[in-house]
């Protein structure tokens, strides 16, 4: 079923008493928020315990900012995603555009953390998005639906069912340049329309949403909530972006 998510990726930011705070700050805020808008912050790995700390027994929900494509084994530096479901989370990012471009990590590659992520009993926030130089060469569906089918090829047609779909144009990630409403919800109808069950399957937009533009993207018919960064770390703007979702 569609319902508001709000997702903070804190990325590689804060410290232990920072990011404790910052959660604090958002429970604190939360009665902005509308009941039924799913809010969730995701730290960097070693700062989950202290953010689950804060968060036990609320409504806002942790998640991780990546999972290993492994379950357990010879991986130095990974973390696999029943590790980060002992420390309370819910949700993990994966295929985020930082993981496939900065590090280079392929389709194959996040659709096998995809299928790993779900075999944990975490939803995943499967990214999806393409750069300016596909947008230009009017790649934008095809590259979208490439990542698409990479997951389904992996985990079956099933698995993108249960997921979480993050829309997430390169040329709009921490640039301050938005997508508009418009080529937002162009993009988000198209993934729903190549879902198997898009009907049901939220789909969020992320690339430089501030408050100030949050509630027109929001307002698309086919825009469920956003993933946010940067805004993310100040707790005042992160709640006027969750307080900006659709009630219905
Ligand atoms: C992100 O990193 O997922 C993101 C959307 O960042 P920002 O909001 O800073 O563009």
């Amino acid at each position: 079923m569609r319902t508001p998510i709000v997702a903070g990726n804190w990325k590689l930011n804060g410290t232990r008493a920072s990011v404790r705070s910052l959660a604090q700050s958002i429970l604190d805020g939360l009665s902005s928020v509308h009941a039924d808008t799913q809010v969730v912050v995701c730290p960097s790995f070693v700062h989950l315990g202290d953010v689950a700390a804060v968060l036990d027994g609320t409504r806002v929900a942790l998640g991780a900012q990546d999972a290993a494509d492994q379950e357990q084994g010879a991986f130095t530096g990974e973390v696999a995603a029943a590790m980060l479901a002992e420390y309370g989370c819910r949700y993990a990012i994966v295929g985020h555009s930082e993981r496939r471009h900065v590090y280079g990590e392929s389709d194959a590659f996040s659709a096998a953390k995809f299928a790993a992520v779900r075999a944990a009993g975490l939803t995943p926030i499967y990214c999806v998005g393409e750069t300016l130089e596909d947008r230009e060469n009017g790649a934008t569906h095809a590259v979208v639906e490439r990542q698409l089918r990479a997951v389904e090829q992996h985990d079956g047609v099933a698995g993108l069912d249960e997921a979480v779909i993050a829309y997430e144009p390169v040329w709009a990630i921490g640039t301050g340049r938005t997508a508009t409403p418009e080529q937002a919800q162009d993009v988000h109808r198209f993934i729903r329309e190549t879902l198997r069950n898009g009907a049901s399957v939220n789909i969020l937009y992320g690339g430089s949403v501030k408050p100030d533009n949050a509630a027109a993207l929001f307002a698309m018919p086919d825009i469920d909530g956003g993933l946010i960064g940067g805004a993310s770390l100040q707790a005042d703007d992160f709640l006027a972006i969750c307080a900006a979702t659709r009630s219905e």
